[in-house]
C-alpha cells in the first residue's frame, strides 16, 4: 500500500497545477491547493471540490501562510510572457517570496519540496540543446527578466535551504508544455494559435516564425514531476523536463491549421524583445534518474488539445490581463 501524503500544491488551480492535483487526489493523497486565481479560475478544480481529500485555499503566495504538510509542489507563478510582464514586480515577488514562504513551510514541517522552474533560466541560449550544466544567457534588465531572474533566484533559494538546512528539495526545469485546460487567453503560442484557428481569425506569428520551441504534452510533464518527487533523496536536480522534438513556430502554425481545418491566414507581427531564438531540452538526466521521457507526439497532443478547445464556452473565461 503506497504511503499517503499531505501535499500542498501552490498554483494548483492553474493549467499544470490542476492536473497535478487531479493525479495526486486520484492516488489518495490529502491535497491542499493554494491559488490566487490570477491566471486561472476555480472551474479548473471544480470537479475536485467534492472529493474528501481535496481542499482549495484562495491565497496569494507573496503572503506567508501556515499549513502542515509533508510534500510541497511550488507552481504558483504566471507563466505566459504577456501575463508575467503585466506586473513584473509582482511576478518577481511571486517567485522569490513564494519560494521563501513555501521553503519556510518545508523547513518547519521537514517536508519535501519541489520547485517548478523553467527553461527560461537558460535565456536566449548559445548552447543547443540545453543541458542542466549550461548556465544560460539571460538579459537581467530586459522585459523577461522579472520571470527569468525570479525563477533563477528561486532556484538559488532552494539550493541554499538544501545546503544550509538539509531540506529535501527538488528542482525541475520545465520546457514549453501545452494541453487541455490551458487558459484560452493566456497568450502562449499553442493556445493563441488554436483559439485563432477555431475562430478563423488571423494566426499571429511573431517575427518570421523561424524561432523554435519543443512542446511537451501536459500528461507527460506531470508524470515527470511526480517521478521527481518520488526519486531517491540524492536526486535534487535541477533536471530538465520537456519534449526534445523541436519545431519552428511556422511549422506549429501550419500543423494547427491542418488539424483544425481552419480558413485562418498566417500574419506576421513584431518579434518581442529577448524572444529566445531556439529551445530544446537535453533530457539525458531525466532519462537516467527518473526513467522518464515524453510519449506524446506534437500531432497527437495537439489533436487532444484542439478537441478540448472545441468543447469550452469561451464566455466563461476572462483574460487575466489585456496581453494575449
Ligand atoms: P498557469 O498560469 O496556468 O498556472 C500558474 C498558477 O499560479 C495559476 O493558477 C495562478 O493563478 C497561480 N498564481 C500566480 N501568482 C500567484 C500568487 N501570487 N499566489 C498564488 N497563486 C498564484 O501556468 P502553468 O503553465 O500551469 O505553470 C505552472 C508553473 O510551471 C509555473 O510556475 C510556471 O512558471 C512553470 N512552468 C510552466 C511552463 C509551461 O510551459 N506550462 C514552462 C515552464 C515553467
Ligand atoms: N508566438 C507567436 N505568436 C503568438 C504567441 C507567441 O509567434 O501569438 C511566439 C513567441 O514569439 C515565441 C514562441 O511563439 O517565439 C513561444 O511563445 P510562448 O509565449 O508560448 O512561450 P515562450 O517560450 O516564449 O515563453
Amino acid at each position: 500500500m503506497p504511503q499517503i501524503h499531505r501535499i500542498l500544491v501552490t498554483g494548483g488551480a492553474g493549467f499544470l497545477g490542476s492536473h497535478l492535483c487531479e493525479r495526486l487526489v486520484e492516488q489518495g493523497h490529502d491535497v491542499i491547493c493554494v491559488d490566487n486565481f490570477f491566471t486561472s479560475q476555480k472551474s479548473n478544480v471544480a470537479h475536485l471540490l467534492s472529493q474528501p481529500n481535496f481542499d482549495l485555499v484562495r491565497h496569494d503566495i507573496t503572503q506567508s501562510i501556515v499549513l502542515d504538510v509533508d510534500q510541497i509542489y511550488n507552481l504558483a507563478c504566471p507563466a505566459a510572457p504577456g501575463h508575467y510582464q503585466y506586473n513584473p514586480i509582482k511576478t518577481m515577488k511571486t517567485s522569490v517570496l513564494g519560494a521563501i514562504h513555501t521553503l519556510g513551510i518545508a523547513k518547519r514541517c521537514r517536508a519535501k519540496i519541489l520547485q517548478a522552474s523553467t527553461s527560461e533560466v537558460y535565456g536566449d541560449p548559445e548552447v543547443h540543446p540545453q543541458p542542466e550544466s549550461y548556465r544560460g544567457a539571460v538579459n537581467p534588465v530586459g522585459p523577461r527578466a522579472c520571470y527569468d531572474e525570479g525563477k533563477r533566484a528561486a532556484e538559488t533559494l532552494f539550493m541554499d535551504y538544501h545546503r544550509m538546512h538539509r531540506l529535501d528539495v527538488r528542482i525541475v526545469r520545465i520546457f514549453n508544455t501545452y494541453g487541455p485546460r490551458m487558459h484560452p487567453y493566456d497568450g502562449r503560442v499553442v493556445s493563441n494559435f488554436i483559439r485563432q484557428a477555431l475562430h478563423n481569425e488571423d494566426i499571429t506569428i511573431f517575427g518570421d516564425g523561424s524561432q523554435t520551441r519543443s512542446f511537451c504534452y501536459r500528461d507527460d510533464l506531470v508524470e515527470g514531476m511526480l517521478r521527481m518527487m518520488d526519486a531517491p533523496d540524492d536526486c535534487v536536480g535541477p533536471i530538465n523536463l520537456g519534449n526534445p522534438d523541436e519545431f519552428t513556430i511556422l511549422e506549429l502554425a501550419k500543423l494547427v491549421i491542418e488539424l483544425t481545418g481552419s480558413r485562418s491566414q498566417i500574419v506576421h507581427k513584431e518579434l518581442p524583445t529577448d524572444d529566445p531564438t531556439r529551445r530544446r531540452p537535453d533530457i539525458t538526466l531525466a532519462k537516467k534518474h527518473l526513467g522518464w521521457s515524453p510519449r506524446t507526439s506534437l500531432r497527437e497532443g495537439l489533436e487532444k488539445t484542439v478537441a478540448w478547445f472545441r468543447t469550452i464556452r469561451w464566455d466563461e473565461y476572462r483574460a487575466p490581463t489585456p496581453n494575449y
